[in-house]
């Protein structure tokens, strides 16, 4: 079974990216999994703190094995870490990636506390991926208004930033600020800088991860990947189709969760489907 390095370096081949979804419970999982072995590619489970916290981490660890000992390729990243010592709690729990979220940090700062986590990954297992981040992109998983504050062409990520970063770090994943936003503004601003993407990654030389991708249109999506994105997060379209799916089918009056979770569960797995079918180049590779 190929490891998440070696599928990064599948998507380097093909061009596309690897779809991470976010959950915080078995259904979000069963509609990840599920839609993921429907279409035969590899995805990424993401929990972040919250998250991680509401299923438990060394749960989530063991489904994710279990799927993994089933055959399928399904990796598990422990999403926006913002302390050391979560970092290092999250990479003795076996994760295949972990998040070094230091970004609203100073630079001498950020490097510091990534660094500290790469060197520590590296002793545990050199297979476990660390991504660092770079850039501001706000922190709600919510439907917004406007743009939230901080985040602008202006406080995006700089290609020559990006690279001291990732020569100071030795991260293996960066995740810039490049007219992404965590949560959906709804009025379908900003879009995705495609120049600067393609300019982060030329400088750094490592696959980029794409936060907040909820909100972005598929083609955004596909200059994205050609730009030179591997990895895709997606969260708050999963949450609302769960919340929607769930809303209805308890207006049905079944009282069996199995039943009416069912329809949670469907509904989060068609926004994982469309996704993944643009995110692997709609399947035709
Ligand atoms: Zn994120």
């Amino acid at each position: 079974m190929k490891s998440l390095r070696e599928w990064l370096s599948w998507t380097e081949e093909k061009r596309v990216a690897i779809g991470h979804f976010n959950i915080s419970d078995s259904e979000g999982f069963k509609a990840v999994v599920e839609a993921a072995k429907g279409l035969q590619v590899p995805v990424i489970i993401g929990v972040s703190e919250g998250e991680r916290e509401f299923i438990g981490l060394e749960e989530i660890v063991a489904l994710v094995k279990i799927a993994r000992g089933n055959g399928l390729p399904v990796f598990i990243n422990a999403d926006h870490t913002y302390s050391v010592e979560k970092a290092k709690a999250a990479i003795d729990a076996g994760v295949d990636s972990v998040i070094i979220d230091a970004a609203e940090k100073s630079f001498e700062e950020n490097v510091r506390m990534t660094k500290e986590i790469v060197a520590y990954a590296r002793l545990k297992n050199p297979e476990i991926l660390v991504e660092g981040e770079l850039g501001f992109i706000g922190k709600s998983s919510k439907v917004l208004d406007t743009i939230p504050d901080g985040v602008s062409e202006e406080t995006q990520t700089k290609p020559e930033d990006a690279k001291k970063f990732v020569e100071q770090t030795g991260i293996d994943l960066l995740a810039p600020s490049v007219g992404n936003v965590h949560g959906i503004v709804k009025t379908g601003e900003p879009k995705l800088n495609i120049e600067r993407i393609r300019a982060i990654r030329q400088a750094v030389g490592i696959p980029l991860v794409l936060h907040g991708g909820s909100g972005n249109k598929d083609d955004e999506f596909i200059n994205a990947i050609d730009a030179g994105v591997r990895i895709i997060h997606i969260n708050t379209e999963l949450r609302l189709a769960y919340k929607e799916g769930l809303a209805e089918a308890v207006k049905s009056g079944e009282v069996a969760p199995y039943k009416f979770m069912q329809e949670a569960v469907e509904d989060m797995k068609k926004v994982v489907i469309s996704k993944l079918r643009v995110f692997n180049g709609e399947l035709t590779q």
